[in-house]
């Protein structure tokens, strides 16, 4: 268990979601010149970020990401994905696919290091599984049916017999914290999670539908709860395997929950002592600081809360 801070006290700047770091230039510009791309990968200080299925090499206490020299290993240029350049202009690119874990490495997986990871890393990473989960499903052409090709540094395919392009995926999702005008904060329990988890109301944004009317649909539709304000607050990329989070705080004027037993198994309201004292006893378990939601939470706290195991 970590400190806490008292209730109410103002978490210092606004320090964004664990996985929403980067320090990367993306370098979009460099990825049509096929040419260029050879080059960037023939740069002696390029580093190769080997990934597969959520999980990157690396090693070391504290944990540090494992980069691949390009010589050591020939990748098709097509299964080399460009993620971009650092501020000295070292080239950074992901390689995805199966990989065994050298003498003193292992396998990490995002979910777990990356909010340990420093920018430049967890950018990387993020950028490089969501890439990864990207290509692999999308090895055919949705009009045609043909076998797509990977082009731009892995930032598009293209396919061999109609020419339809597609570009990496993304399913956006709302998540929201609601509170009532006593600023209590609303949290659930889903039928699918572990005992005591409780976490902010979430859910996908449906076609035809914009994210905010999606925080008013969702809300209504768990707890019967008439959303009359609705405020943007962050996002966070959710590779696993295509997702981004898109964080709202929600007011409701009338606190009265119906909830749909389908989805929830309960819903409660917290006063910041309540929740604290609830985490103490063990009868609710935060979720995870990789989450978008445990940033939410913590910022209408106002202050770290106690950490157990993730999740
Ligand atoms: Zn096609």
């Amino acid at each position: 268990v970590t400190t806490t801070q008292c209730p109410g006290v103002p978490l210092a700047g606004s320090a964004p979601p664990l996985l929403t770091r980067a320090a990367l230039d993306r370098a979009a510009r460099l990825r049509a010149d096929a040419a260029g791309q050879d080059r960037l990968w023939a740069d002696p200080r390029a580093r190769v970020l080997r990934v597969d299925a959520g999980t990157a090499l690396g090693s070391g206490d504290p944990w540090a990401l494992a980069y691949a020299d390009p010589e050591a290993f020939s990748a098709d240029p097509a299964l080399r994905y460009f993620l971009g350049l650092d501020g000295d202009g070292v080239p950074y690119f992901a390689v995805d696919g199966p990989f065994s874990p050298a003498a003193g490495q292992s396998a990490l997986a995002l979910r777990r290091i990356g909010p340990s990871l420093p920018a430049l890393e967890v950018g990387l990473f993020v950028h490089a599984v969501a890439l990864g989960a990207w290509h692999g499903r999308h090895r055919f052409c949705p009009s045609c049916g043909e076998p797509t090709v990977p082009e731009a540094g892995g930032h598009s395919r293209a396919c061999g017999s109609c020419g339809l392009k597609q570009f990496p995926r993304l399913d956006p999702a709302v998540i929201m914290l609601v509170t009532d005008d006593e600023d209590r904060a609303l949290l659930g329990h889903n039928t699918a999670w572990p005992a005591g988890r409780f976490s902010t109301l979430a859910g996908f944004v449906e076609v035809g539908e914009s994210a905010e009317q999606a925080v008013v649909r969702e809300v209504a539709e768990e707890v019967g709860l008439e959303i009359d304000r609705v405020e943007y607050e962050g996002s966070q990329p959710w590779p696993f395997p295509s997702s981004l989070m898109l964080a709202y705080r929600a007011h409701a004027s009338d606190p009265r929950l119906r909830v749909d037993h389908d989805e929830l198994t309960a819903a409660r309201w917290f006063t910041r002592p309540g929740l604290l004292d609830a985490i103490g006893r063990g009868d609710v378990l935060l979720p995870s600081s990789v989450s978008i939601a445990r940033w939410q939470v913590e910022r209408w706290y106002g202050g770290p809360l106690p950490t157990e195991q993730d999740w």
